[in-house]
């Protein structure tokens, strides 16, 4: 059902981002992919992508901490795409410390990349979603968008500050057939969760064993890590005419965790 739109999915060289553009390609959109990594893998990938959709897929390797970079990357999708008409803010990094020992640098990465780069894409994409008069803007908060845990300072601050900033955007485009949602996961099993594995057994003095199972799982009921097809599978209805009515929602696949 995607055939003629664009997709801009932020932070899609891996995990989450990848799933998601590869459940738009599959339906037949044209993708920009963004995010960092090795040169050959991307290449491979957006190869896949544009084998999947039938579809033109690009990638541009704008850093989007940096709010010029994010200006280029979507002008060059005005030039050579047509515009933007599914926007995904999924670009994200995690840091855990306590909050007296949080490195200034880490705070101010995390809020850039998880929060701010979402206001830039947001702004620079909605003035052409209005003159085609449809639009889907989709950001990946995360669980903790809704609730905490500790030594997540940043991370908690920035993914609620998304949630908040979904809604309030949802409504000032309410009348221009866009819609602004966020799906918040729980754990899903990607190169983001398994990467703070070390970090949180120091910052908590476990295996990691107890780490997977006491604290990545203990608070997810099903006692599944979510999975990257869920949560691309998520995203892709919300895409459809049939979510028309889906704004200003944060919609969780957590596996019953903020349900406690
Ligand atoms: P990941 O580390 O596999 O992917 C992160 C992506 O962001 C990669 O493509 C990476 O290259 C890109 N990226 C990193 N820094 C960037 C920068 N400065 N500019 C542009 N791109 C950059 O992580 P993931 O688990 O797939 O996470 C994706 C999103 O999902 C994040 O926003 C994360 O907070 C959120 N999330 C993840 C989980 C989880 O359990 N994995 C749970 C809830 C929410």
């Amino acid at each position: 059902h995607l055939k003629g739109k664009t997709a801009l999915v932020t932070g899609s060289t891996s995990g989450i981002g990848l799933g998601i553009a590869k459940a738009l390609a599959a339906e037949g959109a044209s993708l920009i992919i963004n995010g960092f990594g090795d040169a050959g893998a991307i290449e491979a990938e957006r190869a896949g992508l544009e084998a999947l959709s039938g579809a033109k897929a690009a990638y541009d390797d704008a850093d989007l901490t940096k709010p010029e970079a994010i200006a280029d990357m979507f002008a060059r999708a005005d030039t050579e795409m047509g515009g933007v008409d599914i926007l995904v803010n999924n670009a994200g990094t995690q840091f855990v410390s306590p909050v007296e020992e949080f490195p200034v640098e880490k705070w101010d990465l995390i809020l850039a990349l998880n929060l701010s780069s979402a206001f830039h894409t947001m702004r620079l994409a909605i003035p052409g979603m209005r003159k085609k008069g449809w639009g889907r803007i989709i950001g990946t908060a995360s669980a903790h968008s809704l609730v905490a845990s500790p030594f997540k300072s940043a991370y908690v601050a920035a993914k609620h500050g998304l949630a908040g900033l979904t809604k309030a955007v949802a409504l000032e485009v309410a009348d221009a057939g866009i819609t602004v949602n966020c799906v918040s996961p729980g754990y899903v099993w990607t190169p983001l969760v398994e990467n703070q594995i070390p970090d949180t057994m120091k910052a908590r003095g476990m295996t990691r064993e107890q780490v997977i199972n006491d604290v990545l799982l203990a608070g997810q009921p099903t006692k599944q890590f979510v999975t990257v097809e869920q949560v691309a599978a998520f995203v892709l209805f919300l895409t459809r005419d049939e979510a028309a009515n889906v704004t200003g929602a944060n919609l969780s696949v957590d596996g019953g965790w903020t349900a406690q």
